[in-house]
């Protein structure tokens, strides 16, 4: 699986804190928010999840003299959700009471867990009010899910979603995604705490910009996010038009997961390694014909 690492060193910020760090500041210095994200997901023993837990402890540590604000994305299966919902909670908890002015968001997973993960958010959000959540357009329960989060007050990412569902749980096209995408964006942004519109999706972009010309919404009252290394143009568009950017910079040992997505939302994607891993095997790399 290592022939997959020049795909995934596009996508992420590094396999050590200290490089993701480095990522973080030289986006900060550039204008943009961050999310940090320690990969990994669905540990299967508590010492896995202990250590993810202190790499984000390590995080804050070392942020604790930052002034800008960061948004941490955490993964509850990652923090042990499979293994001991408590011993979860207790984990995530540890963190969120050292998160100080920061954020604590959980990222959505698949449909197995949103339940839960929408349980321990909206339970731990009434003791701290700086856990953010995430909600995935394709998903049917996100209708009733967006008016949940709303009257909570809790600061909520909109994504389309990342796994694959089967149809009685998620929309299948495209169209009836972006539908949703922007029918849920659009009650976010008017009556949302805070939301983040997470997507590349220049369709749905442009939408956005002229709904919250129309309706006078203040760039200050949300977010857009974009992934690490995917549309450093857009990224770059937005900032320059006066809107807050956050970037999802996941950092780590544990960027398969992570990366077989990146792979799986895009075919050029799955040709550009296709191409290194041919490459590579033929010895047909740039420099190898040359002189030197
Ligand atoms: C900040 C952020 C946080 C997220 N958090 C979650 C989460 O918690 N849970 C979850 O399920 N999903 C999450 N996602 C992933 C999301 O659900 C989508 O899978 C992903 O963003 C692609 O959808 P899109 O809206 O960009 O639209 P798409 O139609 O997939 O992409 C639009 C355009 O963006 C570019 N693009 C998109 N993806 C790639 C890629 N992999 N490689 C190269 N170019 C690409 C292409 O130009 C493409 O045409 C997150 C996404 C973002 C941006």
């Amino acid at each position: 699986m290592h022939l997959l690492y020049p795909f995934a060193k596009r996508f992420i910020a590094g396999e050590d804190l200290k490089t993701a760090l480095c990522n973080v500041q030289s986006l900060s210095r550039h204008g943009y928010l961050s999310t940090v994200d320690v990969l990994g997901e669905d540990t299967h023993t508590k010492g896995q999840a202990l250590a993810a837990q202190k790499e984000y402890l390590d995080l804050l540590k070392r942020m604790k003299d930052q002034t800008f604000p960061l948004d941490l994305s955490i993964k509850l299966t990652q923090m042990g959700l499979h293994i001991d919902p408590d011993f979860c909670r207790r984990n995530v908890e540890t963190i969120l009471q050292a998160s100080g002015h920061h954020t604590v968001r959980f990222d959505m997973e698949g449909s197995n867990t949103t339940q839960d993960i929408l349980y321990e958010g909206i339970e731990l959000h009434r003791q701290y009010p700086n856990l953010g959540l995430v909600l995935q357009a394709y998903l049917h329960r996100t209708e009733s899910d967006i008016g949940r989060v709303i009257d909570e007050g809790i600061s909520t990412r909109l994504c389309k979603g990342a796994y694959h569902e089967p149809e009685h749980i998620a929309l299948q096209s495209m169209d009836n995604i972006r539908e949703n995408f922007f029918r849920q964006a659009r009650r976010l942004l008017t009556s949302g705490f805070q939301p983040a519109i997470a997507t590349h999706d220049e369709v749905l972009l442009e939408e956005i910009l002229k709904f919250v010309k129309v309706e006078h919404i203040n760039a200050n009252r949300f977010f857009f996010e974009m992934l690490y290394g995917v549309r450093r143009d857009l990224q770059k568009d937005l900032l320059g038009k006066g809107y807050r950017v956050r970037v999802y910079v996941p950092f780590g040992k544990s960027w398969l997961p992570y990366t077989l997505r990146r792979l799986a939302e895009r075919k050029e994607n799955i040709l550009f390694v296709l191409k290194s891993v041919f490459r590579e095997t033929f010895g047909l790399g740039r420099l190898q014909g040359l002189n030197l």
